[in-house]
């Protein structure tokens, strides 16, 4: 008779292929948001939640109430270009509850960023009525890295409406002339 632990590594080994083992369980996150457009900000919370995760989705909202500058298809695209090199990130657009989407995509971890009091307040509700929802879903926050957090896309988006220049807030393949 197989006791668990052995059942467990025969498990994992059945699981070996051409390129290595494959975990049982895939540690999935989607950070959804607008990314209208992406910054600077939530490219350097991407990159440092890379090393906890195997996967990420960056997940964009399709809200049809809400009015966005640059569209659905544009905004993914930044967000490709960007992450072009990355082959742990994709990209992908998303309408519903965000804990649906979690459970059309496998995800366990849903990733936002912090930058102030008031995300904080925002988040905790939306986190705590997610966990409500869906217990299985782990909600994780990273802080913003000081030097971004005056960063969001709505002042870079204040810039652009009145002709300023905002490369330097956001990567450098998104060039944010509106077409
Ligand atoms: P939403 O419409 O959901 O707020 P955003 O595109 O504005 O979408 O933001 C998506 C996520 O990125 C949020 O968790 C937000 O807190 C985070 N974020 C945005 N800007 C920054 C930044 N400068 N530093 C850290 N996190 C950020």
């Amino acid at each position: 008779m197989l006791n668990s632990f052995q059942h467990h590594i025969i498990k994992t080994l059945k699981q070996v292929q051409g390129d290595g083992i494959k975990p049982t369980t895939m540690k999935i996150a989607i950070f959804p948001g607008s990314f209208d457009p992406i910054t600077k900000g939530h490219q350097d919370i991407i990159l440092r939640a890379l090393p906890l995760f195997d996967k990420i989705i960056v997940a964009v909202g399709k809200n049809t109430s809400k009015k966005y500058m640059y569209s659905q298809e544009q905004r993914v695209k930044w967000i490709k270009a960007v992450f072009a090199r990355h082959k742990k990130v994709s990209v992908d657009s998303f309408d519903g509850l965000t804990v649906d989407y979690c459970k059309k995509v496998k995800a366990n971890y849903i990733l936002r960023g912090l930058r102030t009091a008031a995300d904080f307040e925002f988040e905790r509700s939306i986190g705590q009525i997610n966990k409500a929802m869906q217990p299985g879903i782990e909600t994780i926050f990273l802080l913003t890295s000081p030097e971004l957090s005056a960063i969001n896309s709505t002042i870079v988006r204040d810039i652009v409406i009145n002709h300023g220049d905002a490369s330097q807030f956001v990567p450098k393949e998104v060039n944010l002339k509106i077409k």
